[in-house]
């Protein structure tokens, strides 16, 4: 399985509700803790999702559940995967 673009990580993390946090400009872009300019949040580079784990598919579950999209997202995974 391919990775996911950072394009399809933001967009996973924002659906869970959490922020899709940002460097300034003056941070480098990657390898060290940094504080987002959003929600000052200090962030690990190492616990951004990247949507390849259980505990963060287990998240994407749980917000279909809520969302009562379950039965919709199951539906289209069969069509996408079962062709
Ligand atoms: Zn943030």
């Amino acid at each position: 399985m391919k990775p996911l673009t950072e394009a399809q990580r933001k967009r996973l993390t924002l659906y869970l509700g959490e922020c899709w946090h940002e460097r300034s400009c003056n941070v480098p872009a990657s390898g060290i803790v940094y504080r987002c300019v959003k929600c000052k949040t200090a962030v690990y580079p190492i616990s951004e999702h990247t949507f390849t784990t259980y505990e963060d598919l287990g998240k994407l579950k749980e917000r279909l559940v809520e969302n009562g999209e379950w039965d919709l997202f199951c539906a289209y995974a069969a069509y996408v995967f079962a062709g």
